[in-house]
């Protein structure tokens, strides 16, 4: 009788899970491992709720098989696979720097006893590293990338092996409960293999059409909601690629759009396979001079920045649904961010850092090239000139306000877009909302001589 291991990370599904077949293929038995690690459950409190959620309905799934520990992965998967005798664990292959460093880790543990880290199929529809230009170099730009990565082109989604023998836990001593959370589904929706096949088949047949013309507004709430899916490996990119092909909608300006969304989830972490110092750093060093703001003056706008209480009601309705729902909308995720980067003057890591803090989809790298797009900074950078303006962003993509209302209900007493400007009403701030904190029109002027400095143009 031989075992294997798999150990799951950012793959809690067992449909179109390329390291799983690896495993069914290889061994008799598969044991299959999540290990909870102190150093990436050190910070998201959000994301580690949700994680337990996922953890939850894959423990269903795989009939409570599924064994969890805690500790350094490469001390727990190196001694689970000598107590079962498990010469290989198998992986989907990681492409953030930590998860690289950790996986050498645990490669160089297993091999001290002659075992193997397999790993098969990553979190992507083509792995991280894989497209790159005619002379071998990685792309720096998404438009070009995008079309590489179609032609590339990907495999058909692999099926749910039928019959998976699980094996024993060895330990059962040692068998840590997982917290489903109130309900089971944890905060903010269903958790799950079953529960985002669920959500993406429904926004597949209600929303995919009308995705090009409504996924700027997060009024309407369109959007697929499957980043959160996506993040914990819930369900393949692959997959949804295949059903969209199929559906009769595939030739429609939703799906284009939609795919193209896709691909900038695969760019940001091609760029952070071939460039991991982007994580935390600026990837284009053109605006390395750049005079940010700094001290206990600009902590307290930070803080009404986090709150919610900046005076400027598609901001705070943005960074309101953060705290309450650990998401946003990426048009309000635009704004949110531009406003820390460009009226409150703050380099972006540190509100990156905020978001990776309380989204339950914090990805690394589609949240920290976000923020990098937005500053200027990263790849397709906006132009520097480009600064979002706070309240006709809100009044074109929020045209009749229902979405601030929805966040702030010192300003429910208004109607439509005068929600927007509260400044203008009578009685805008009779209930308590805050005056703006910073005037808009002079800190984008500000922004902007302080690119000039920085460019060497002022
Ligand atoms: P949909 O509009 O339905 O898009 C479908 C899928 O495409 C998403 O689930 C996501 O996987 C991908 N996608 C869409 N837009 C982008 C994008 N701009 N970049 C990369 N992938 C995209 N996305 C995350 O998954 N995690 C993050 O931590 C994150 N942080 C962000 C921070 C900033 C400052 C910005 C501007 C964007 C960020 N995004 C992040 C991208 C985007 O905002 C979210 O993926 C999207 O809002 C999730 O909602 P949805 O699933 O309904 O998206």
């Amino acid at each position: 009788m031989t075992i294997s291991i798999l150990w799951f990370r950012r793959d809690l599904r067992l449909a179109d899970h390329p390291a799983l077949l690896a495993a069914v293929d290889s061994s008799d038995e598969v044991l299959p491992v999540f290990v909870r690690d102190p150093v990436l459950l050190a910070r998201g409190g959000v994301r580690a709720e949700r994680l337990e959620a996922s953890l939850a309905a894959l423990s269903a799934d795989t009939g409570g098989a599924l064994i969890v520990r805690t500790g350094e992965p490469a001390a727990v998967i190196a001694e689970l696979a000598e107590t079962v005798g498990a010469d290989q664990v198998h992986v989907s292959r990681e492409s953030t720097p930590y998860g690289r460093r950790r996986d050498d880790r645990v490669r160089r543990a297993l091999a001290g006893d002659g075992r193997e880290l397999v790993e098969t199929g990553s979190p992507y529809a083509v792995g991280p590293g894989r497209v790159l230009n005619k002379s071998g170099e990685p792309y720096r730009v998404f438009t070009p990338f995008a079309r590489a990565w179609h032609d590339h082109g990907w495999p058909e989604p692999g099926d749910r092996p039928d019959d998976i023998s699980w094996a024993a836990d060895p330990d059962s001593g040692a068998s840590e409960d997982v917290d489903p959370g109130p309900g089971g589904a944890g905060r903010g929706g269903e958790a799950g293999e079953q529960a985002a096949l669920a959500r993406w088949r429904e926004f597949l047949h209600e929303d995919l059409t009308s995705y090009g013309d409504q996924r700027d507004r997060p009024d309407l709430d369109t959007t697929s909601r499957l980043s959160v899916h996506l993040k914990y490996g819930e369900i393949h990119p692959r997959t949804i690629l295949a059903e969209l092909a199929d559906h009769p909608g595939s030739d429609s300006e939703g799906a284009r759009r939609f795919v193209t969304e896709l691909a900038w989830r695969e760019f940001y972490a091609d760029v952070l396979w071939h460039r991991p110092r982007s994580a935390w750093r600026d990837l284009r060093d053109t605006l390395e001079g750049m005079d940010y703001d700094e001290g206990p003056e600009t902590a307290a706008l930070v803080e009404a920045w986090q709150q919610g209480l900046t005076g400027y009601p598609f901001v705070d309705a943005g960074m309101r649904q953060l705290r309450a729902e650990g998401w946003m909308h990426n048009r309000v995720r635009m704004v949110t961010a531009s406003f820390l980067v460009k009226d409150l003057h703050v380099w972006w890591p540190s509100g990156a850092r905020y978001f990776l803090d309380h989204l339950r989809d914090g990805d690394l790298a589609s949240n920290n090239h976000g923020w990098q797009w937005v500053a200027g900074t990263g790849t397709d950078a906006s132009p520097y000139f480009r600064v979002f303006n706070p309240v006709t962003q809100g009044v074109k993509f929020d045209p009749d306000g229902d979405y601030v209302r929805r966040w702030i209900p010192e300003l429910a007493h208004l109607s439509g877009a005068a929600a927007h400007e509260p400044w203008r009403a009578a009685d805008g701030y009779d209930h308590g909302y805050p005056e703006r904190i910073v005037d808009h029109a002079e800190e984008r002027r500000e922004t902007l001589r302080r690119y000039d400095r920085a460019r060497g143009d002022g």
